[in-house]
């Protein structure tokens, strides 16, 4: 349990709305921030008039930003100066204040001042400048949102939390950006003051920022401490994965002091390195394990202490557990593939079974197939790079080609498996490998890809009747597995279940 406050923000166009929300928000928050920057100039009086007459049990933080230090329109000073000056009707609120205004906020009769200062592009290379300056003002509470592209640029906002909490300085320090989420979740564990939340998917004012609802449901973020264990998803786009919602619905079943959270990571070896690894980290948070996913399954494999059998054959690790600074990994995907395919097609001895690409999960894939006796050939678009797999694995090649695709028909085999990100949301999505005209034969088709929930090969497989597993199947199952790994108890997999398809719905 920790001090700490979540702060919803509140923005919308017109006054109702605003209204509207702000009921919504104070269901979940301890401070309601009400940005009336976002309000359009005709609308602001109405709104705050009806903000106002709100009979509220919940404090109100007002925010009126310029354009230029991250609010919603142009502002001049003026305007903001008189803004304030004539806000005595909140005065038993909070106010968040720019440096620019600070100096003549002091007059106003506001509960408690928070002064901000932010950075929508990069993080400042005199950050603890800024922290002076802004102490200097001897406001009550500091703010300092910097966006952050690279998780290692977090690096240096962390520190200034730990800075001001020697200093017994009241901060809230804020990392913007996918990258700095785990900063919003564990800021509060750590001593910042608040941290700041969106009502809901959308509503979001700043990059980054988690709603309410999954700060306190998924996360719990206020009973978080310094002693928590983190686990945390380690990937290049962390923003669609669906690993916070399962895992922490297993922490939370077993009340566990442990919380996972996403870890955007394009630079491994820095990640490792100053964040990571005892002898050279630079900031102690309390890690103890990883789920790995795409692209560093392999490349994580040289920053281990241990690597165990199945994941060294695989060539490829999406588990890993730190004990005492040592990093042990491991493979759950062959399991958590393997275990959906058995329930639903029984043995696979001698079972003839095509898998569509050739990349970190189809290792996984491939290897627990030949364990249990199935006849594998693989399809892959670039044929000279798969060759070495194909030959590793001792299984036949053949090249898929989406383009000449409707000439590819799938009837010696049994079972078909996509271990391509075709269909995946993003980028990807809508998009197939093969259409129901190619699926004649075949008795099964089971679809890695995990979001959306019914992919477009599963609609193909639908049209041609032919039976099929969704990739949420194996998500939970290898999920289940790093869960014995983690935590060596009986696994909730209901509420893993459950804690997905809420997600994915
Ligand atoms: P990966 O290592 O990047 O491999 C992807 C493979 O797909 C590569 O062989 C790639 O070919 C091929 N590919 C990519 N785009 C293609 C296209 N347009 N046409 C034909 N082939 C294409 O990724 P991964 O780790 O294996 O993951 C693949 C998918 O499986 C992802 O969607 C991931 O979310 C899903 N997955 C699901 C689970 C689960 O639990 N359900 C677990 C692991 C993975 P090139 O090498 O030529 O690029």
């Amino acid at each position: 349990m920790n001090n700490g406050k979540i702060c919803v923000s509140v923005c919308a166009e017109t006054a109702d709305e605003f209204i509207e929300n702000i009921k919504r928000a104070e269901e979940l928050a301890d401070i309601v921030e009400l940005r009336f920057d976002y309000l359009s100039k005709s609308e602001l009086e109405t709104a705050l008039e009806k903000t106002c007459n709100l009979k509220s049990g919940k404090k109100f933080l007002l925010t009126f930003r310029p354009k230029e230090q991250g609010g919603n329109q142009p502002l001049s000073k003026s305007e903001r100066e008189q803004f304030w000056r004539s806000r005595s009707d909140f005065c038993a609120n909070w106010a968040d204040v720019e440096l620019d205004l600070v100096e003549t906020a002091s007059q106003w009769l506001f509960e408690r001042i928070i002064c901000s200062y932010h950075d929508f592009d990069s993080v400042p290379n005199d950050l603890f400048k800024i922290y002076e300056n802004l102490k200097a003002t001897n406001t009550d509470v500091l703010k300092i949102a910097v966006q952050t592209d690279e998780i290692t640029d977090t690096i240096e906002i962390w520190k200034l939390l730990q800075k001001a909490k020697s200093e017994n300085k009241q901060i809230i320090p804020i990392a913007m950006g996918e990258a700095g989420k785990w900063t919003r979740i564990l800021g509060l564990a750590h001593g910042a003051f608040m941290t700041y939340a969106s009502l809901g998917s959308g509503k979001e004012t700043a990059p980054g920022q988690i709603s309410a609802e999954d700060l306190i449901k998924v996360y719990r973020v206020k009973e978080l401490d310094e002693n928590t264990d983190i686990y945390g998803i380690l990937g290049s786009n962390t923003s669609y994965s669906m690993s916070p919602y399962i895992h922490n619905a297993a922490f939370k079943f077993h009340k566990l002091n442990s919380v996972f959270i996403p870890l955007q990571v394009n630079n491994l070896d820095e990640f490792m390195r100053r964040m990571v690894k005892p002898a050279t980290r630079e900031i102690e948070l309390n890690f103890k394990g990883f789920a790995v996913t795409i692209p560093h399954k392999q490349t994580i494999i040289k920053h281990l202490d241990f690597i165990d059998e199945p994941a060294k054959k695989i060539g490829a690790v999406n588990t890993v557990k730190i004990v005492d600074g040592r990093l042990y990994g491991c493979n759950t995907d062959a399991d958590g593939f393997i275990a959906p395919l058995l329930n639903s097609y029984g043995d696979l001895k001698n079972a003839k079974v095509a898998i569509l690409g050739a990349g970190g999960a189809a290792r996984a894939c491939i290897y627990a197939l030949k364990q249990n006796g199935a006849e594998i050939t693989i399809f892959a678009r670039d044929l000279i790079k798969s060759k070495s797999l194909a030959e590793e694995f001792q299984v036949n090649l053949s090249e898929l080609s989406t383009l000449n695709s409707s000439l590819l028909i799938f009837n010696d085999f049994d079972i078909l498996v996509n271990t391509t990100p075709l269909g995946m949301k993003g980028k990807a999505e809508g998009e197939t490998p093969i259409i129901a005209e190619q699926m004649k034969g075949l008795n099964l088709v089971y679809d890695l890809v995990y979001t959306p929930f019914q992919t477009k090969l599963m609609e193909e497989a639908d049209k041609a009747g032919v039976p099929k597993i969704g990739g949420l199947a194996m998500l939970i199952a290898q999920a289940t597995e790093q869960q014995k790994i983690w935590t060596g108890k009986d696994v909730p997999m209901q509420e893993m279940s459950r804690a997905a398809l809420k997600r994915l719905q």
